[in-house]
């Protein structure tokens, strides 16, 4: 094994509250590799929405102080044991694991994937937990066919661009929300044949309708508390809402008979239950890195923040500021 340092750069989190809470630290411990697992030197960590989740406690902390951070890219600087097979030092990998917003992460095995040749690491990082998301939705939670009409909300967010790209890939025809002119302009570059402003447009359902008239096959939804219920009124009869966020705060508790107006199938999808074995994993990511190498998937790396900066990474993503992927350069 090579030299290891003791301690390592991270960000920390002691207790829930605003993106003042996020603690940028120099002498974290490094931490010990169990025997099923590999340890990661970090080259990037990935920032999603669910970052802020956790440090708000909208999710509950498995553990404090907290390190965020539930994706990375980087090289393995240590196998832990017999346990652990087809990875060495020095490999290249991805791996979905909370804990990147620090130089070096310990990783379970079966959480670590290699990176394949023909993509860069920061594209596969920008692409990963995100375009894993964006696939599960269009195959698993509502499986989009050819021909579809499906809305998008926050279409020009991280999953957004990802959703479009694929979307238009499997002949469906996209509609977005997004709250800025220059915000519909990079989604319709990202694969929406429509784009609708709802920060000027409040009353987005009639916009939508005017496209569809039906209403839409399947509306993904993200925002949540703020448009959940415009969703339902979006939907065809016998369509489906999947939620699968809560950016402007959680979808309420709501009355099943309203399902019942127009038949509708609804759900709240999330990526880490789509991909708990191993078997899951491996399928999920290989077809993200097909979309990837094949370049009909598009990476928008939004900005690239330093360790130190984390903060204002928050800050960026809670303002609606970003159109794409933040990653942050752990080395
Ligand atoms: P985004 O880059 O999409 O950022 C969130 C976007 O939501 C904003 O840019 C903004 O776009 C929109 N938004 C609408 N209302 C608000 C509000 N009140 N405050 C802040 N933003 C608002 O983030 P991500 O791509 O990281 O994630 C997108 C969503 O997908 C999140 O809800 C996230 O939790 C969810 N997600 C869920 C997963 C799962 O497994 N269930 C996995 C990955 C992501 P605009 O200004 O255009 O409205």
């Amino acid at each position: 094994m090579s030299s290891l340092p003791s301690t390592m750069k991270a960000v920390l989190c002691d207790k829930t509250g605003g993106p003042e809470v996020l603690r940028y630290t120099e002498d974290q411990p490094v931490p010990k590799v169990g025997e099923s697992e590999v340890l990661v030197k970090n080259k990037f960590g990935g920032i999603n929405y669910i970052d802020t989740y956790y440090r708000t406690g909208l999710y509950p902390a498995p553990s404090w102080p907290l390190t965020l951070g539930q994706e990375g890219v980087g090289t393995v600087a240590a196998v832990g044991g017999s346990d652990v097979h087809g990875l060495k030092e020095n490999d290249e990998v991805v791996y979905l694991k909370q804990g990147s917003y620090a130089e070096y992460t310990s990783v379970p095995a079966d959480r670590v994937v290699k990176i394949p040749s023909g993509v860069s690491d920061d594209t596969v990082l920008g692409g990963f937990l995100m375009g894993m998301t964006a696939l599960t939705l269009v195959k698993e939670a509502y499986e989009v066919k050819k021909g579809d009409t499906i809305l998008v909300h926050a279409a020009a967010g991280g999953v957004g661009l990802l959703l479009g790209q694929i979307l238009k890939d499997l002949g469906a025809t996209a509609i977005g929300t997004a709250s800025t002119k220059e915000k519909c302009d990079m989604a319709k570059e990202h694969g929406y044949a429509h784009m609708i402003n709802y920060k000027d447009i409040p009353d987005w359902v009639p916009e939508v309708k005017k496209i569809a008239p039906e209403g839409v096959t399947c509306v993904y939804d993200s925002v949540g508390k703020t448009t959940w219920e415009g969703s339902l009124e979006a939907v065809k009869r016998k369509g489906s809402v999947i939620y699968f966020g809560n950016a402007s705060g959680p979808v309420p508790p709501m009355n099943i008979a309203l399902l019942s107006k127009k038949n509708t199938k609804i759900m709240r999808a999330t990526l880490m239950q789509y991909v708990v074995t191993r078997d899951e994993l491996e399928y999920y990511s290989n077809l993200l890195f097909d979309y990837l190498r094949d370049g009909k998937l598009k990476v928008n790396i939004h900005k690239i923040y330093d360790l130190k900066d984390v903060q204002q990474a928050h800050k960026d993503l809670e303002g609606r500021l970003t159109s794409g992927k933040l990653l942050i350069k752990t080395t």
